[in-house]
């Protein structure tokens, strides 16, 4: 990267983190009054809760003795700014009550350390702000050479186990390592890191993998992104645009994120315990929503709770369901295949906003639909093929103009 443009992107950095700052900073509207009074500056009492394991942000702020359904529908709304499968067990959350004590004013959840979400309380809704700290976004190549098994190798080097088995799934598809790999084979990963305070975070962003030995041949994978970022369908191809694993079915949904899981939750309507019989996905009024597997409709109604309907039976045994939809593009009895539209995300029936409520049953009971092993694209369309040869000669023009970075053996953390 040339100077200019580095030091030019560093102000535009300072600049939003300032303005960040700055949205909240607390404005006293009793500054003048208190003037004359020393220690008059509130101190704002805020109480820290860790996420246990297996816990979730209800079981902690249940805590409270707060009227049940004011958690449920915290909790619940909550989920439409943090993907609540990405809540792990040690992110804290911060809890401001109200000077009677009775209700939650305000909300801090800090899951990484340089993510800070703020969450105002107003009535039944949240007010949302992402108080971001800057991080160096660092792309480099890492080499190695393959001991026993590359897992053990790619741990070895201190790479986080999401990141190794991101590079793993790819290299699955195309090598038999079992039969194939051998100590010696070399491999690298080109890959963008986010260095906070001197240290590098998990989740590194994957641009290329290569894997070369005698037995295996040399293979490639480049990393495929759609414009949007959180769409399903980024991630590691190969040269072909054949996507890691193709035993998968799709997603409903264009982009995921996770509002809600199944099982036992606290129902945001009546704020009583209840059980959750399938995943609830944030998206905007109007969404399309895909099939995720070839089938037959055998449900495409308004019914009760579920508001707008589709259930499709698929060759599996299995059916999906998708609820609360504005509006229906399929009839009953009708065949459907993978990806086709079957209606449009909305709030019918039983729903407090726009989502995509997204079951699956087996026999006469429902189960849960994470179980199902879902994939952006088995493989990339013409469209896509074209922007994915233009994507992959970016990268390579990056790794060639890369070459100082490299790390060979380890990574320095
Ligand atoms: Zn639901």
């Amino acid at each position: 990267m040339n100077w200019g443009k580095h030091i030019l992107l560093t102000l535009i950095a300072i600049l939003l983190i300032t303005f960040t700052i700055a949205s909240f900073m607390p404005s006293n509207p009793n500054s003048y009054k208190d003037k004359d009074i020393p220690n008059a500056k509130p101190v704002e009492p805020w109480i820290t809760e860790t996420i246990p394991s297996g816990g979730s942000i209800f079981s902690v702020l249940e805590k409270f003795n707060l009227p049940l359904k004011e958690i449920a529908i915290l909790s619940f709304r909550f989920g439409d700014y943090i993907d609540v499968t990405t809540i792990q067990p040690g992110d804290t959350l911060k809890v401001l009550l109200d000077e009677g004590k009775q209700h939650i004013s305000k909300l801090m959840f800090v899951q990484e350390p340089t993510k800070r979400h703020h969450f105002v309380v107003q009535g039944d809704s949240l007010v949302y702000t992402l108080e971001a700290l800057p991080v160096i976004l660092q792309k480099r190549m890492i080499e190695g050479v393959m001991q026993n098994t590359l897992d053990a190798t790619l741990l070895s080097m201190g790479i986080s186990p999401r990141d190794k088995q991101n590079i793993n799934n790819g290299l699955e598809g195309e090598i038999n390592f079992q039969r194939d790999a051998r100590n010696g084979d070399r491999f690298q990963v080109y890959a963008e890191e986010r260095i906070f305070e001197g240290k590098t975070l998990p989740g590194r962003k994957i641009y290329y993998v290569q894997y070369s030995g005698e037995r295996t041949g040399s293979h490639e994978l480049f990393r495929y992104e759609d414009k949007d970022e959180t769409s399903v369908v980024n991630g590691l191809y190969n040269l072909q645009g054949k996507s890691r694993s193709s035993a998968g079915v799709g997603f409903p949904l264009g982009s995921i994120h996770v509002v809600s899981k199944f099982g036992k939750r606290l129902d945001p309507f009546f704020g009583r315990w209840a059980n959750h019989q399938g995943v609830d996905y944030r998206a905007s009024y109007g969404t399309p929503v895909y099939a995720v597997a070839n089938g037959s409709v055998t449900a495409a109604a308004y019914s009760g709770g579920w508001g707008n309907q589709v259930q499709i039976k698929h060759p599996s045994g299995l059916t999906t369901q998708y609820a609360h939809l504005a509006s229906i593009s399929v009839r009953k009895g009708q065949s459907v295949k993978k990806g086709q539209v079957i209606g449009r995300v909305g709030s019918t029936g039983r729903s407090t906003g726009a989502h995509l409520h997204f079951g699956l049953i087996q026999g006469k009971s429902f189960i849960n639909p994470t179980n199902l092993k879902m994939v952006g694209a088995e493989k990339l369309n013409d469209a896509q093929m074209i922007e994915f040869k233009r994507q992959q000669e970016q990268i390579r023009r990056e790794m060639s103009q890369n070459n100082n970075q490299v790390a060979v053996g380890n990574i320095r953390r």
